[in-house]
């Protein structure tokens, strides 16, 4: 398998300034020391609670923030520290994002067709106008819109219609990667599931990479081929999914899975759901040692001081954990 993404001890630190002279008090660790890859054509799910840091991952893989720390190689090439303008070819271009409110994004008065012709223009993909109002229209189709669509506005499309206009501005420069952050969380689930099946379609189209990032564990168990697992800006497991969702190993997805109904031939399986004590502490305030030591059922001694080292503890199944270690 080919590797295309692959994210080494990644890190984004927000300051903390407190006090009339605003002095740095302290750091945000949203991300903190995070490695993984992602193989061509596979979907990568990232699941955790909100705040555990998987959207500001998800920005920082692409520079719409700057990592701290760490290194994202896109197909062999470090992508940290280019310049925007080395950026555009690579990230602007192959690396695109969608996102959980695509109206938020879309200028109101634009109508649909000059917001997908903007990024066709500026990176003079097609010569003529023709041209591009003919690559706008087949999108417009392959996303399941008609391609009259292309006059519209966005204030006239339903919910469901425009995440379909988010994918097609995801597509309209020919990526390779697309990083989904809760794409379908504001859907209905009956929408949910046409864009989720439509995402899959143009998958196996145009052999893209997808690393969906969601907090909805169904969501994720449905479209991921290897999951990922966040807290408190960690990532603390990933594994093929069925080895995840049948055996998780690290106590924090045990708890996170045992809250999610199992549906099997037999039936609809509750298992027995572990609650937590306390709530995730601060991302700016982050406890020594193992993260998650203050709210764990299986914490040692070793926990509350030593950080955990992620790592491989059966074939493809990586966790930060001292009860493996
Ligand atoms: Fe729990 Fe310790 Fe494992 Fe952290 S390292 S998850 S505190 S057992
Ligand atoms: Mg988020």
């Amino acid at each position: 398998q080919e590797t295309l993404l692959q994210v080494r001890n990644l890190k984004k630190y927000f300051p903390v300034k407190a006090g009339i002279l605003q002095r740095t008090v302290g750091h945000v660790k949203a991300v903190d020391d995070i490695s993984f890859h992602v193989n061509k054509g596979e979907t990568l799910g990232i699941v955790g609670e909100s705040g555990c840091g998987k959207s500001t991952m998800g920005r920082s893989l692409i520079r719409l923030y700057e990592p701290t720390e760490g290194n994202v190689l896109f197909d062999g090439t470090d992508i940290t520290n280019l310049s925007e303008r080395e950026l555009r070819p690579i990230i602007r271009r192959k690396m695109q994002m969608i996102f959980q409110d695509p109206y938020a994004s879309l200028n109101p008065r634009k109508s649909l067709g000059s917001t997908l012709n903007e990024p066709l223009l500026a990176h003079k993909l097609y010569s003529s106008k023709k041209e591009r109002d003919e690559k706008i229209k087949d999108l417009l189709n392959v996303v399941g819109l008609h391609s009259s669509s292309m006059n519209y506005y966005p204030h006239e499309f339903s919910g469901g219609q425009r995440q379909r206009i988010g994918i097609a501005r995801a597509l309209v420069l020919n990526p390779e990667l697309i990083i989904a952050d809760e794409a379908v969380s504001a859907l209905d689930v009956s929408i949910q599931s046409q864009i989720i099946n439509l995402l899959e379609d143009l998958q196996s189209t145009f052999n893209l990479t997808y690393i969906f990032i969601s907090h909805d564990l169904s969501v994720v168990r449905h479209i991921a081929d290897r999951v990922g697992v966040m807290y408190l800006g960690k990532l603390v497991e990933l594994a093929n999914k069925n080895d995840l969702y049948a055996e998780p190993l690290h106590p924090y997805t045990q708890a996170l899975l045992s809250a999610v109904p199992v549906i099997r031939n037999t039936g609809v399986q509750q298992k027995e759901r572990i609650v937590l004590k306390g709530d995730i502490p601060s991302p700016a305030n982050q406890p020594p040692g193992c993260v998650f030591h203050t709210r764990c059922p299986a914490k040692m001694k070793i926990c509350e001081t030593q950080i955990p080292e992620f790592k491989e503890v059966k074939p493809n199944h990586l966790i930060a954990c001292h009860l493996y270690q």
